[in-house]
């Protein structure tokens, strides 16, 4: 089956775990993916290791998609990270509003995602390719569904050209986001973001932060396995390899996998979904 996938990396924060991401990122490769996307820290709270991330992985035969978030940041900044990556030939980027890092005020000039698209549009034209973040179970902050509906609509009328998904375990609530931006007249794809469950406290540390809902027949099982890794991970294989056949069948457009800068868990079910090497 011909379906297009991506991986996201986070920035590592040593030289160890930079020279592991190459490994991984080779590794990942094998399975033909249409890009990487590297996240950044909120204020440039990542700046530094970002950029690097990007250096490093740049020249390589897959395109990487550069993170980038708006809040707490100036435009002139925003602007220099755009000319840089534009002089290295990057095509995509991921537009964020971002989470302000604790401790540091002010939501900066341009407060949300859809006024960076804009700023993207206005400074570089049709340069990138710009996907935008969605939220199948309501971004935590948002007033009402509706409302979170109608920011994502706005994002891609600002110029966004897709968008990738918060993570979720319920299909249901996908379908029902594609349904509403549908009604409302947008038919670009929104991309479910995957993640592989593979160590229950990071997971639920994860979920509880970010508003995504671990489903209680899902947090009851992880909680009897205790310890037991193994079947942790043969457990949290078999619940996302199922999420993902039901996307695919219900004609999600790619799937996007939070790798966590990991090789197996990723690697395992874009197997079993017969995705490696489209
Ligand atoms: P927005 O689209 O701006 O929305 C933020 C909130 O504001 C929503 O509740 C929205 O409904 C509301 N809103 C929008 N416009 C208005 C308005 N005019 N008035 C009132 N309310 C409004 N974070 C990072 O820091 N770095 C990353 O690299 C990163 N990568 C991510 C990748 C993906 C695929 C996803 C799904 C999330 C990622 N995040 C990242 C997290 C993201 O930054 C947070 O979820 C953040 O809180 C919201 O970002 P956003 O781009 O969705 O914001």
């Amino acid at each position: 089956m011909t379906l297009p996938i991506s991986f996201e990396f986070f920035p590592p924060k040593t030289d160890i775990g930079a020279s592991k991401l190459l490994t991984v990122h080779e590794e990942l490769s094998q399975l033909n993916p249409e890009f990487f996307s590297v996240t950044y820290g909120a204020g440039g709270s990542t700046r530094d290791r970002t950029l690097s991330t990007i250096d490093a992985l740049r020249n390589k035969a897959v395109p990487v998609a550069p993170h980038l978030s708006c809040v707490g940041d100036t435009r002139e900044k925003l602007g220099d990270l755009l000319q840089r990556y534009q002089g290295q030939g990057i095509r995509r980027l991921v537009a964020l509003r971002g989470d302000l890092p604790s401790g540091q005020v002010g939501w900066g000039e341009l407060p949300y995602a859809v006024d960076l698209v804009r700023f993207i549009r206005e400074t570089t034209g049709d340069h990138f390719s710009i996907e935008v973040a969605a939220y199948p179970e309501m971004h935590p902050q948002a007033a009402s569904f509706r409302q979170d509906v109608h920011n994502l609509v706005a994002k891609f009328d600002a110029g966004a050209d897709s968008a990738i998904t918060q993570f979720f375990f319920n299909a249901e609530s996908y379908f029902h986001l594609v349904e509403q931006v549908q009604k409302a007249g947008v038919f670009k794809p929104i991309i479910p973001g995957i993640m592989p469950i593979t160590n229950a406290s990071n997971l639920i540390r994860f979920s509880d932060s970010c508003g995504a809902d671990v489903p209680r027949w899902i947090r009851k099982q992880l909680a009897d396995y205790g310890d037991d890794s193994a079947s942790i991970q043969a457990f949290g294989h078999d619940v996302v390899a199922k999420l993902c056949e039901r996307l695919m069948q219900g004609g999600a457009p790619g799937l996007h996998f939070y790798t966590m800068n990991q090789t197996q868990p990723t690697v395992a079910l874009v197997e079993e979904l017969g995705l490696a090497g489209c």
